[in-house]
């Protein structure tokens, strides 16, 4: 699939659920009110979706959300798509996660194929998780990626760089990286959904926190892609992979290679636009796909060049009216 644009559409973000058992700050209000279960797809729906995808080319599917393994029978789907990635027709499934139910899947999301995955985790500190999280249980998390690890999964870690919250705990975290052998990303807050209260106050630039991160580490830059809009550096002193998502102050948007699908089959072209298509009336038209295969390429043709977030103060901070939650960033 190639856009308008003439980028490669071969990723495809999928969020299977907008329910989550956190509340995290940036991301969703406290009182969220969730879609209900009626019309969200059947995970024989995403599966029949996301196979469309892949015959179309798509080589690399993401799980998120929502939280993805909150999910009731999640590893069905996770079964269903593992067996494009056995029969050599997609490169890679894997799974964007709070942590919070590693502990119970780890083993089984190998078993199915998936090599690596990333844990969101903003704070190391139990007290400043539960501030962040609202709901969630740092000790939780850390059983869950011991897990992990110990299944053999390679992981990343997410960091959201929040002022006032974690811009003292961010060096800390890049060496527990190292010694955990994880790799890490760190991600600009993104003016996405009414959150209550103001996003400004919090937004803090990943080129502030790279300067100083270099008066402790030695950031050697690296041509490593995740296929995604991270920038990496190797950190010299742990080995280990940096990655900087910057949708505030640098656009990535010339090398976009993916859509993303919400939970209820609507195709959203650009995570910073609000366009987007509705795949679940054809998909539920026919048994067949074509319909379906013809309104992906419909949607396709009309991808956006690229997003214009900002955050200014004395705006609610919400760029974009849908949470983060619905298309699992
Ligand atoms: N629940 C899973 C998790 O937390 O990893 C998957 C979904 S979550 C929406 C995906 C990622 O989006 C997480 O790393 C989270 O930190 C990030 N995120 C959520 N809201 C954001 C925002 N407003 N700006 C930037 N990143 C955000
Ligand atoms: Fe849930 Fe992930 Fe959003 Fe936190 S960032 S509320 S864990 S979906």
């Amino acid at each position: 699939m190639i856009d308008p644009f003439g980028r490669h559409v071969s990723y495809l973000r999928v969020s299977v659920t907008d329910r989550c058992d956190f509340r995290c700050h940036y991301c969703m209000s406290e009182d969220m009110s969730f879609l209900p279960k009626s019309d969200v797809l059947s995970l024989e729906e995403l599966d029949r979706i996301c196979s469309a995808f892949v015959r179309k080319g798509v080589r690399k599917i993401r799980l998120t959300g929502g939280e993805p393994l909150v999910r009731r029978g999640i590893m069905n789907l996770i079964e269903g798509l593992g067996r494009h990635v056995k029969a050599g027709d997609m490169d890679e499934l894997t799974l964007t996660t709070n942590g919070s139910q590693l502990a119970r899947y780890a083993d089984q999301l190998v078993e199915n194929g998936i090599k690596r995955i990333n844990v969101s985790l903003d704070t190391l500190d139990g007290e400043k998780f539960a501030r962040i999280t609202r709901w969630g249980k740092l000790d939780k998390v850390m059983v869950g990626l011991r897990a992990a690890k110990a299944a053999g999964l390679d992981i990343k870690i997410n960091a959201v760089a929040l002022r006032g919250f974690n811009d003292g705990e961010l060096d800390g975290m890049v060496a527990w990286c190292g010694e955990q052998g994880f790799d890490m990303t760190m991600i600009e807050t993104m003016p996405m959904g009414d959150i209550g209260g103001e996003r400004v106050d919090h937004y803090l630039p990943l080129s502030e926190v790279r300067e100083r991160l270099s008066e402790n580490w030695t950031l050697n830059d690296i041509p490593y892609r995740s296929g995604g809009p991270a920038r990496f550096v190797e950190v010299e002193e742990t080995g280990r992979k940096l990655g900087f998502i910057t949708p505030m102050t640098h656009n990535f948007c010339e090398s976009c290679n993916r859509v993303r699908l919400t939970c209820t089959g609507t195709l959203y072209m650009c995570l910073g636009q609000d366009d987007a298509t509705d795949l679940r009336t054809p998909l539920r038209a026919s048994e067949g796909n074509e319909l379906l295969e013809n309104a992906i390429d419909e949607a396709i043709g009309r991808k956006p060049k690229g997003h214009d977030f900002v955050i200014e103060r004395g705006e609610s901070g919400a760029a974009i009216s849908r949470h983060m939650s619905v298309t699992g960033g």
